[in-house]
């Protein structure tokens, strides 16, 4: 699946050239010229990465940067400032900008700084190896799951269960081969306990919980994971 950004530009000759540089690496790219727009759009959470021009109609990029971060979205987000705007750099990473980048820039630099930012966790530390299923991205090494690109409380119990069904996509899981994988070998519980914690997982991650697509019951045998 190629990556998807979000370029919130308004001067169109700018913004066409970000589009033709970055389809051209094979990102899917969506284009809004509206800060408020692109304030809704953002929180949707479709998105990998967004390119925010700092000054904007309807809302300026630093105060689209404060407001998604301030409802919890995580989506990388690099700042396009123009010559001379060097204090609201440094706004802009106080307030939850990834990284900034200076007009006018070459195509090079720019890919750079997409994949540097890319490549990275949003705390800093390089990501471990990710699953994608529908809305949801999973980082085992972080132990991390995100949805929409906010992050889903999942404990700890949920979080062994939905690795192991990562680690048997497309098979079959038994109520015991479960059991064994999440509480261990030497538990004494009941296939209740299954069932209880499966539920608050399909609860945290599927679309429409109660007919779920990602954790799917096979009648008489167990589970399997169609993400
Ligand atoms: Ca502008």
């Amino acid at each position: 699946m190629n990556e998807r950004i979000l370029v919130v530009e308004d001067e169109p000759t700018i913004a066409t050239g970000l589009r033709d540089d970055l389809e051209l690496e094979a990102f899917s790219v969506e284009v809004v010229d509206d800060g408020r727009e692109a304030l809704d759009r953002i929180l949707e959470g479709q998105y990998d990465l967004v390119l925010l021009d700092l000054m904007l109609p309807g809302m300026d990029g630093l105060e689209v940067c404060r407001r998604a971060r301030s409802k919890g979205l995580r989506t990388p987000i690099i700042m396009l400032t123009a010559k001379g705007q060097e204090v609201d750099k440094v706004v802009g990473l106080e307030i939850g900008a990834d990284d900034y980048i200076t007009k006018p820039f070459s195509r090079r630099e720019l890919l750079a700084r997409i994949k540097a930012v890319l490549r990275r966790a949003p705390d800093g530390r390089e990501p471990g190896a990710l699953h994608r299923f529908g809305d949801v991205t999973v980082d085992v090494g972080r132990c991390e799951v995100t949805r929409r690109g906010r992050v889903v409380d999942l404990t700890a119990v949920e979080f062994k269960l939905l690795r192991a069904f990562l680690d048997h996509r497309g098979q079959v899981l038994t109520i015991d081969e479960l059991l064994r994988e999440v509480w261990g070998p030497d538990a004494v519980l009941t296939d209740r306990v299954v069932y209880t914690h499966v539920n608050h997982l399909r609860n945290k991650l599927e679309e429409d919980p109660r007919k779920p697509r990602l954790i799917v019951g096979v009648r008489g045998l167990g589970y399997r994971f169609d993400g």
